[in-house]
């Protein structure tokens, strides 16, 4: 695959503290920087603006209140985009910054626009970060978890290939933070059959999709004939090694 988007959720991204995990961002940009180099081109959906919000504002901590989220995804979002930029530049690669709303795919003009964005940052060598546009979108408008964003992204892109990076290898018959006898399921042909055989357990400590979100993704791509493989983002090579096929992982074709 030429064109891949890579999806990286906030649990892989940030520490047990919640600060940016900036030894897993140097070995991600540092596979992205080999591969750009190989020819392929990438675009980045990330997570974790809040997260790193809450790590720069501490005493915020405990408000659920609607708009101190979204001023902590703006204090976050600096902070996750400066580690971005840091972390590519080492390897002479610019960032650029995308916030998206669901509006942005509804609206001709706007997706329109956006796609023309997209298209000349990939064409300029630039990697784009995508990210939701948390600080415009409440509650009901919101595409709500970046692993459906990310595979509107990859569709919009008619990218090769969606990768979701996750703190798990791929989908199991059961939660495996749960149940230690979960069977890794490496290859998903019906999605529908999926659904009706695993049992889907609770989200981790900063998720916000979880499992169903990463299915629904798989879904949306795979309408358009796009393969999406869900993998373990905390494994150290783990994007050369799934491009090699030496990793187990789950994937949807
Ligand atoms: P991310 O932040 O990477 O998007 P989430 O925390 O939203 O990830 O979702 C991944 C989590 O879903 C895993 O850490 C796992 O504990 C949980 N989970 C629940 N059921 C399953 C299942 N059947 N297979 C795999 N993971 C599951």
């Amino acid at each position: 695959s030429k064109k891949i988007v890579i999806k990286i959720g906030s649990n892989t991204l940030s520490n047990e503290d919640g600060t940016i995990n900036k030894e897993f961002l140097e070995r991600l940009c540092r596979q992205v920087a080999l591969l750009e180099t190989e020819g392929k081109q990438i675009v980045i959906v990330t997570s974790g603006a809040r997260i790193s919000g809450i790590a720069k504002i501490k005493k915020w901590y405990r408000k659920e209140d609607m708009n101190y989220k979204q001023a902590l995804c703006a204090i976050g979002q600096v902070e996750l985009m400066t580690s971005y930029s840091c972390a590519f530049e080492v390897h002479g690669i610019q960032v650029a910054q995308m916030l998206l709303t669901r509006d942005d795919f509804c609206d001709k003009t706007r997706t329109l626009n956006m796609r023309n964005t997209l298209f000349t940052l990939v064409d300029e060598g630039v990697i784009p970060i995508i990210n939701e546009n948390d600080t415009v979108s409440v509650e009901e408008i919101k595409i709500g978890d970046n692993d459906t964003l990310a595979a509107l992204t990859t569709s919009l892109w008619n990218a090769d290939l969606l990768i979701l990076l996750s703190d798990i290898d791929g989908i199991y018959n059961k939660n495996p933070k749960e149940y230690q006898d979960s069977i890794l399921i490496e290859k998903v042909i019906n999605i529908e059959e999926l659904i009706k055989s695993i049992e889907i357990g609770k989200l981790s400590s900063f998720g916000t999709g979880g499992i169903e979100t990463k299915i629904e993704a798989a879904k949306i791509v795979n309408k358009y004939g796009i393969p999406m493989i869900l993998a373990n983002g905390k494994r150290e090579e783990i994007i050369s090694d799934l491009i090699e096929g030496k990793v187990k992982a789950t994937l949807f074709k």
